[in-house]
């Protein structure tokens, strides 16, 4: 295990801007993290994909980087397959081969980027499906002890996108597995987008290639256009402020979420004429509102200065307060949009 000091974490993300990490280390077993975090840094980011990151600036601590590899399946019982996958296993990988051999249920998933021990963190989701449906632990070595403790999925407290690991866990704790569960027979998950057209005798694989289509012609691809996915997070709002807004918006739309409403964040940006808006090297993707894009020439402060005015705007339009998905990292850790604004 080598230690790089002052290393470019571009390559490393999906935003593809410059920021450096003081230290940067790669792990492909556990002995080698536990040697890593030993290593002595004023602070510690532990980095999957890069996929739902953004760097505002260089990092003063050190970066580790997790490749641990390998899945164990477990068929014994008659209706579920075990699997239980190393944290560095790319994802979408994953699901490819889960539906090579068989084992039916991850498809809705496909084509999400980052690696399997990312998952967990924001509770993965898309088409009607999350994480949390098919996990069935949580493997999490403690930063101190360095011990590994088995999290049930209650335990993890998943919600929209939501865990354990982004509240009380964050910085302490590492997930060097996820087992997964998936049950047969197998059902289908259709009824959602694109999906509701398939009909019901559609297979895991068709499902599979549709979604990854359906992505391919929504998303851009982060190696041609460097983004994180969905820049902010679908706003929840109770029924009284719904109300105001549907009653100007009547075509507005909005998903059941509990006693609340879950609005399309995508829609909102979109009202507010966004779509293609520049700052800089950053731009709202022109297809896709939701989706914040590096041109070629972002720099973080331009990612972040649009992502700011989107903010303003849509809470000016519809008295929404977005909140960010992707996670900003600052020189000494975890930060968000209000404090790189203030700073
Ligand atoms: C084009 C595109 C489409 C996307 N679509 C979706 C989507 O449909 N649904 C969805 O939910 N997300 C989506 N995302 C977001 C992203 O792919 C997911 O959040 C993914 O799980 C991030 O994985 P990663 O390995 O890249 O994590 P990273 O970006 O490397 O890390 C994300 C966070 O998890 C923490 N972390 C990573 N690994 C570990 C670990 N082993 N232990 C503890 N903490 C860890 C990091 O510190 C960081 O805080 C999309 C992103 C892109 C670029």
């Amino acid at each position: 295990m080598q230690i790089l000091k002052n290393h470019n974490l571009k390559p490393y993300t999906s935003f593809g801007v410059d920021a450096y990490a003081a230290q940067f280390v790669i792990v492909t077993t556990l002995t080698e993290l536990k040697s890593a975090l030993k290593i002595p840094a004023p602070q510690r980011l532990i980095l999957g994909g890069g996929s739902n990151l953004l760097f505002c600036d260089d990092f003063a601590g050190l970066v580790i980087r997790i490749c641990l590899t390998g899945i164990t399946v477990n068929e014994s019982a008659d209706d579920v397959v075990s699997l239980h996958v190393a944290a560095g296993e790319n994802w979408h990988e994953f699901v490819q081969w889960t539906l090579a051999q068989g084992y039916d249920g991850l498809e809705n998933l496909a084509l999400i980027p980052g690696v399997v021990g990312a998952a967990p963190v924001q509770n993965i989701g898309a088409y009607g499906v999350e994480l949390k449906d098919f996990c069935d632990y949580v493997d999490v070595l403690d930063t101190e002890t360095l011990t590994i403790r088995r999290y049930t999925p209650a335990e993890c407290q998943f919600d929209y996108r939501d865990s354990i690991f982004k509240g009380e866990l964050k910085d302490i704790a590492v997930i060097t597995a996820v087992g997964f569960k998936l049950s047969k027979p197998w059902i289908a998950k259709i009824n959602y987008g694109p999906l509701a057209n398939l009909g019901n005798d559609a297979s895991a694989l068709t499902i599979f290639k549709q979604v990854c289509l359906t992505r391919q012609q929504k998303l851009p691809d982060p190696n041609k256009l460097g983004n994180a996915g969905s820049f902010f997070k679908n706003p929840i709002i109770n029924k009284a402020q719904f109300d105001v807004i549907a009653d100007k918006h009547p075509t507005m739309p909005h998903y059941p979420a509990g006693d609340k409403i879950k609005l399309a964040a995508g829609w909102l940006i979109d009202q507010c004429n966004l779509k293609g808006y520049q700052q800089g090297g950053a731009q709202v993707h022109t297809e896709q509102a939701l989706v914040i894009v590096n041109t070629g020439t972002a720099t973080a402060h331009d990612i972040i200065m649009l992502a700011q005015h989107i903010h303003t705007t849509v809470l000016t339009r519809f008295a929404v307060a977005l909140q960010h998905e992707v996670r900003f990292i600052g020189r000494d850790g975890e930060t968000d949009l209000a404090e790189v604004c203030r700073g």
